[in-house]
């Protein structure tokens, strides 16, 4: 017997049927004897509507300008949530499992009060593991918690992957398994290159690195906490049929699992590569070149809450100025032009120029760590291309190229078969 969280995305329960299909994968591991608890996303595309409706009705209601309270916003979006957990426990009462569904605040899975983004800080598991003592399967509505005000919390987009993991962390779970559309975690997003190949394995750390650089299979938090709290997790697909031969495998069910490096036999120098769409790039030029320029700049921003990427400066040729070239998401554009100009008097720099439809593709891999020469592979395959660079950062294990738009796909596909990362 093994205790399990399953967790099923947007996807997976996008309708009537596929609940029903969600039922008979959590039905099957209930049948095996194993503790189930189950966490949901809402159906896919609602939480895009009620954000649009959230968005839409300060405008309706004539204020000028679209601000919002972000403890409302999260009472709407929660909603989705609230909605796909009651409709799975009917649809496994239905089918004779035992089931109940909770939403966050009953757990109690509690959070900071960072409405909107909140992260957990704290889920007592005890009261799921009496659920399971009770052999009932608790449905837990993903993606919300309860602040410190005692009011509904929402994790961010995506959150429901972390609402699993920390549930699995707070139950000591055998297993996390996040069923999503795709069959586990691939080189690189299948819907951009079909060639990409499927990893039976990826490291903790490489994960992290494709979730924050655009790989939205998972969300980043999730990782950290699987990583953190060596929960074993898996990525499979709920499209499965659930009663096909080793669905249930306890040890090595189909889809990737995401690991300790050491656990990895083969390493390949480059495991995959990620891409985030809509980047924007600010440059200042005459920037003064002294201490304190950029706290004086990236300070504010960072008070604005505006998340600033690649930060690339160049060397004063003078010894008085230098450029400075950053990148922000395209929507903190205009933001992050009105704080410039409020520093700009003090800190001391001249023109700000901003373009936006910018991407950024990353190539990641631990092997990286003892191989050299393999950033200029990439800036060779992309020249090829004739695909312009407009900056560059590195880490150990992983590189990021900003990139023009329109050629993102091009890159991705380019830099995914130089590096033999290829389906054969
Ligand atoms: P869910 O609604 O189940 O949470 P998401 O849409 O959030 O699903 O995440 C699954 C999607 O992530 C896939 O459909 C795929 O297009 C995308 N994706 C991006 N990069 C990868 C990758 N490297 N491997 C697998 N899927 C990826
Ligand atoms: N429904 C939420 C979202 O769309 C949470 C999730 O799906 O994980 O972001
Ligand atoms: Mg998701």
């Amino acid at each position: 017997m093994a205790r399990i969280v399953m967790k099923f995305g947007g996807t997976s329960v996008a309708d009537l049927s596929r609940i029903h299909n969600v039922a008979r994968h959590v039905k099957r591991e209930v049948d095996a004897g194993n503790q189930v608890a189950v966490v949901v996303s809402a159906m896919s595309g609602k939480t895009n509507e009620l954000v649009g409706w959230v968005q839409e009705t300060p405008k309706v209601a004539g204020a000028s300008m679209p601000l919002y309270d972000a403890r409302e916003y999260d009472a709407v979006v929660a909603s989705g949530e609230q909605v796909t957990s009651g409709l799975l426990a009917i649809a496994l009462q239905s089918m004779g499992v035992h089931a109940r569904s909770w939403q966050g605040w009953q757990i109690p899975i509690k959070t900071d009060g960072a409405h909107g983004a909140a992260r957990i800080l704290d889920i007592d598991g005890s009261f799921l593991i009496r659920r399971f003592e009770e052999g009932q399967v608790a449905v837990v509505a993903g993606f919300q918690g309860i602040a410190p005000d005692n009011r509904i919390s929402t994790l961010g987009r995506g959150g429901s992957d972390t609402s699993a993991v920390a549930i699995a962390a707070a139950v000591k779970a055998d297993r996390c398994d996040i069923y999503t559309d795709v069959d586990g975690v691939y080189t690189t997003d299948p819907r951009i290159e079909p060639k990409a190949r499927r990893l039976a394995k990826i490291s903790f750390e490489e994960m992290l690195e494709m979730a924050s650089l655009g790989a939205k299979v998972l969300q980043v938090r999730s990782v950290e906490l699987a990583m953190v709290h060596k929960v074993r997790t898996f990525v499979r697909s709920s499209f499965d049929d659930p009663d096909a031969p080793g669905m249930g495998d306890l040890l090595n069910p189909p889809g990737t699992l995401i690991c300790d490096e050491d656990e990895i036999v083969e390493q390949q120098v480059v495991t995959g590569i990620a891409y985030a769409k809509d980047e924007a790039q600010i440059s200042l030029r005459r920037v003064a070149d002294r201490p304190g320029v950029a706290a004086g700049i990236f300070l504010p921003l960072a008070e604005a809450n505006i998340n600033v990427d690649m930060i690339v400066q160049n060397i004063s040729e003078d010894g008085k100025s230098t450029d400075m070239t950053f990148t922000v998401p395209n929507g903190d554009v205009a933001k992050a032009l009105a704080v410039l100009d409020q520093v700009r008097k003090d800190v001391g720099f001249d023109v700000v120029q901003h373009e936006d439809g910018m991407s950024k593709v990353s190539v990641i891999g631990i092997g990286m760590r003892s191989h050299a020469g393999v950033a200029a592979t990439a800036f060779k395959a992309l020249a090829d291309k004739a695909i312009n660079i407009r900056a560059i950062t590195t880490s150990e294990i992983k590189i990021s190229i900003l990139i023009d738009g329109p050629y993102t796909e091009l890159a991705v596909r380019t830099l995914h078969s130089v590096y033999g990362l290829d389906k054969h």
